[in-house]
């Protein structure tokens, strides 16, 4: 079965076509961060009209480098929620038309599904049941996953998402947006003895997270060093570092809970944030051994570019759906802004 997806949830535009028998044919990519750059964040608007323009090319290419014609495509996935609203109309709309026209069933396909399943996508994947930690720029969820769309959450955020505060604390020390990945390259220069920042909520039982206090404590260094435009690119790299040890630590100390809670054997982790590679080698290096409380866990992520936002992971999660039978009934047009991750049935 060959399908198509279509992600257009937020400031990307992703189209990719995978096949469950050959994998992943073709996977496009039109980012809209220079756009969005200029203005500090997402401006919802502008990310609507920008999808507009680059989706049906983006189509033409996937289906031009898999040297794909429309009659060998059996389905179209695309991101329903949660995200922006005019955004996932456009793939939506689009994903609905293309379905109608061309006589094959079209598949809704949950954002944080298609997340969780990136790590599926590589050699040698991880089996059900595992637990997932989800950290991007709108969610931090750890969950347990018994099967396809059967997801209990064990913990979430109260307040901003890892992403989130990544990319707060980097525009709080001027380093433009998104904010992971230049924190993340800063970080390296950086001396982690200078500056220690606080492990939220790791101190009492539970697997929620918090990670506004640690904005405010950014902002307090900041000002310490002589306010934003005082800071030399020493301080900068320092505090970048400090930050940076302190959320991977956190969701680290909460991932090894999360294991030692359920008792399963595998963690998968996905979304923007699982890009950065000190959390990629924290939770490896913490989880993979064995010690007296805990059995070995084998810890499974994306490769880079599957870690962020992309059409790869909708057109899997949508085939996984499609060829378990399910399809969308009817020609209405609908998305969700808001849109629990436990609100999926068990397929
Ligand atoms: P959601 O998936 O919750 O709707 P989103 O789609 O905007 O949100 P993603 O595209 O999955 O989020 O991830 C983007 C986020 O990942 C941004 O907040 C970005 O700063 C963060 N990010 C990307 N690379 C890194 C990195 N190397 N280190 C830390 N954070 C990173
Ligand atoms: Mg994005
Ligand atoms: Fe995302």
């Amino acid at each position: 079965m060959r399908v198509l997806g279509i992600e257009t949830s937020c400031d990307e535009t992703g189209v990719a076509l995978y096949d469950t028998e050959r994998g992943l044919l073709a996977d496009a990519l039109y980012s809209q961060v220079a756009m969005h750059a200029r203005h500090g964040g997402v401006v919802p608007e502008l990310a609507s009209r920008d999808h507009v323009q680059r989706l049906l090319p983006l189509v033409q290419q996937v289906l031009d480098e898999a040297g794909c014609t429309v009659a060998e495509i059996d389905g179209i996935a695309y991101t329903a929620g949660p995200g922006l609203a005019g955004a996932l109309l456009v793939g939506a709309s689009a994903a609905r038309a293309l379905a109608f026209g061309w006589g094959i069933p079209a598949l809704a396909v949950h954002h944080m599904e298609g997340h969780l399943l990136a790590p599926l996508l590589e050699d040698e994947p991880p089996a059900f049941p595992f637990v997932a930690l989800l950290v991007s720029g709108g969610h931090t969820l750890l969950l347990e996953a018994q099967a396809l769309g059967d997801y209990r959450i064990l913990g979430e955020s109260l307040d901003d998402a890892a992403g989130e505060a990544f990319d707060k604390a980097a525009k709080m020390m001027g380093l433009g947006y998104p904010g992971g990945p230049r924190i993340s390259a800063l970080a390296e220069q950086g001396d982690p003895q200078r500056f220690t920042f606080p492990r939220p909520m790791t101190d009492r039982p539970g697997l929620d997270f918090s990670f506004s206090g640690l904005k405010t404590y950014c902002l307090n260094t900041i000002a310490e060093c002589g306010g934003r435009d005082g800071l030399s690119e020493q301080d900068r790299a320092d505090i970048a570092r400090a930050f940076e040890e302190a959320v991977v630590e956190t969701l680290v100390i909460k991932c090894r809970r999360a294991m030692q809670q359920t008792g399963h054997r595998t963690l998968v982790m996905a979304g923007g944030v699982s890009a950065n590679r000190r959390l990629r080698a924290r939770l490896t290096e913490a989880l993979g051994q064995a010690t007296r409380k805990q059995q070995p866990v084998q810890v499974c992520y994306p490769r880079q570019e599957l870690c962020t936002d992309n059409g790869a992971m909708i057109a899997f999660a949508g085939a996984l759906r499609l060829a378990a039978g399910e399809h969308q009934q009817g020609l209405e047009i609908a998305v969700r802004a808001r849109w629990p991750l436990t609100e999926l049935a068990p397929v």
